[in-house]
């Protein structure tokens, strides 16, 4: 569909993440980076640059004012206190008066040296030995931001909860936590010049169920607000100027689409089994309690992934033990009896959290992220440890942790739940004593010492987005190198291989939660493997449950058999792809 363009239209191609398609008018963020340069004055100029700096002074003010105003309305006093800080910076005698000394003495303009200032506060605060002092470097460059944006007369960045009328997101980057914010009313689709197909925005789309494309390279430069375009999340396309043919053959895909999502639905309830009577575990992976309902009307059996880092996005402090205990009970209780699998906090890689305080780090992947940042932090750990535990009361809860390489990780993290469970024993709090911890086995250390951890868990989950990027040392994020994140490598099937074995040989039970459960193309590979549970997002579930029941699990473990044999993973894929479009052609008409 895609190959032939019509007359006036123009494609940029990326990398389909999050099936479906839209229309829209796009906007374009981050289209003028801030961008601070000298320049040179005479005398009088200089004079002048100084009012002009004390107007945008007064204007940034005014506006931060009305922004606290009306976050005190909606939302409470407490939360608009933060930006006392910001005003704070605005009215420090020191920095201005220094500003001003700058601007007369070097005649330079305003924005430069007001930049140039702040900048140089702010390194200095940064490395002052006091936790609050190193916090305010944050709102330092937050308002310097906003003096300059007024300095350059342009506007307030868009506040993507709220959108004016419907478009289409076109962006450099969207970090998880802007991805979560996004107005679900208004955003029709969105598309970035980085990421791939696993990075947490693009996990976020699909479960939004927003049609996305990542690594279009240079599309927030090439595109402009306004503009009219057509996005493909089946096949990672923006058409700019659709034509009426091109949208025509868009309307016969769609009605194509609708088709198959009628027999999807009648899936729902039926059970993940194969033609010859294999039993498949299917659950859903979910971002926050609210995604409780979605994950019991796709069919799903359970949660297998519940990733909690994202109650700890988006605010400006940590939730508290409470907070996260009514998010867990809840979640517990709606899918009863079928279980829900928590993993405790996944912060770092590429979900930061300005509240906790995590330096900027030259690999963040490989950095304090995880289980690593959790056995560090014990207050934050504790408190989840005590929620999730009080929680387990209310359904059947287990609990998993991120990141583990090795069995030292695992004790010390049993050890301080021990010290837990002991406390709410001690303060006569109830909690489920039998309750399952499992591990994930996300990074090839541990797939390799699968036999030692199989015998201290109960069961494992395969999240093979990381175990990927780690063994192939392949950047989940980085649309350059895309290509090579290759999920039938003979190395991840090798360690998936390992690991099953060796949990089977234990009596643990395995799942995989990462991407390669929900793609309809590899789910029969996994199964093939000796998989027992599929864990993806909800909106995935069906269209892995269709192919399942028309699928035999002998020939997928032929298929496992001959993968585990062969050297290339493009000919391994090529048999995936084979059989999953033997078994369900209509799921991948496009
Ligand atoms: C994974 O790594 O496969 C996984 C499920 O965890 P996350 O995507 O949150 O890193
Ligand atoms: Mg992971």
């Amino acid at each position: 569909m895609v190959d032939r363009l019509h007359k006036g239209e123009k494609i940029l191609r990326g990398i389909p993440v999050s099936a479906g398609v839209c229309r829209g008018k796009l906007l374009v963020l981050d289209k003028q980076r801030q961008v601070v340069t000298r320049q040179d004055l005479s005398e009088s100029e200089a004079g002048e640059e100084v009012n002009r700096l004390q107007r945008a002074l007064v204007t940034t003010r005014h506006q931060i004012l009305e922004v606290q105003h009306k976050l005190a309305e909606n939302i409470g006093a407490e939360q608009a206190s933060i930006f006392d800080a910001h005003l704070m910076v605005l009215e420090d005698p020191a920095l201005i008066d220094e500003a001003v000394r700058v601007i007369q003495s070097e005649k330079v303009n305003a924005e430069f040296a007001f930049h140039a200032v702040s900048e140089r506060y702010a390194l200095a605060l940064s490395k002052v030995d006091d936790e609050y002092l190193r916090e305010r470097v944050s709102d330092m460059r937050d308002v310097t931001g906003r003096v300059i944006n007024n300095l350059q007369g342009r506007t307030d960045e868009v506040d993507l909860r709220h959108l004016s009328e419907p478009c289409i997101i076109i962006a450099h980057d969207l970090t998880p936590s802007r991805t979560a914010q996004l107005d679900r009313q208004n955003v029709l689709g969105f598309a970035t010049d980085v990421g791939s197909k696993t990075s947490h925005t693009a996990i976020m789309a699909r479960s939004l169920r927003i049609p996305a494309v990542v690594g279009l390279k240079t599309a927030s430069d090439e595109l402009e607000n306004g503009e009219y375009a057509l996005l493909d999340g089946f096949n990672g396309v923006i058409i700019l100027n659709p034509t009426d043919q091109t949208l025509f053959e868009y309307g016969q895909l769609i009605r194509k689409q609708v088709t198959l999502e009628e027999k999807l639905r009648d899936t729902i309830s039926q059970p993940a089994v194969t033609l010859d009577n294999h039993r498949v575990l299917l659950s859903a992976n979910i971002e926050q309690a609210a995604d409780a309902a979605s994950a019991t009307a796709s069919g799903a059996e359970g949660v297998g992934l519940f990733r909690t880092e994202y109650l700890f996005i988006n605010r400006d402090s940590p939730p508290t033990e409470e907070e996260q205990y009514q998010s867990y009970r809840q979640v517990a209780a709606a899918l009863k009896p079928h279980p829900v699998v928590i993993r405790t906090l996944d912060l770092g890689g590429d979900k930061f959290l300005s509240h906790l305080h995590v330096p900027t780090e030259m690999n963040p992947f490989l950095g304090w992220r995880a289980i690593r940042f959790c056995l560090q932090q014990r207050d934050v750990f504790g408190a989840q440890l005590r929620a999730i535990l009080r929680a387990s009361v209310e359904g059947n809860v287990k609990m998993m942790y991120p990141m583990i390489s090795g069995l030292d990780e695992l004790n010390q993290a049993n050890a301080l739940l021990a010290e837990f469970k002991a406390e709410l024993r001690q303060q006569n709090v109830p909690f489920d004593d039998k309750l399952e911890v499992g591990v994930m086995i996300e990074i090839p250390s541990a797939a390799l010492v699968a036999d030692s951890l199989a015998r201290r868990s109960r069961f494992f989950s395969i999240g093979t987005n990381d175990l990927i990027q780690y063994s192939l040392a392949v950047d989940r994020m980085n649309e350059k190198i895309a290509h090579l994140y290759e999920p039938t490598h003979p190395a991840i099937l090798r360690l998936i291989k390992n690991t099953v074995d060796a949990a089977h040989a234990h009596k643990v039970w395995v799942s995989v939660c990462g991407e390669m459960a929900g793609d309809p193309v590899l789910a029969p590979l996994l199964i093939g493997l000796g998989v027992d549970e599929l864990s993806a997002a909800p909106p995935l579930l069906a269209q892995v449950k269709y192919l399942i029941r028309r699928l035999k699990v002998t020939d997928t473990r032929q298929l496992a058999e001959f993968a585990l044999t062969c050297e290339s993973p493009t000919e391994i894929l090529g048999r995936c792809q084979e059989l999953a479009q033997r078994a369900a052609p209509s799921l991948f008409e496009r």
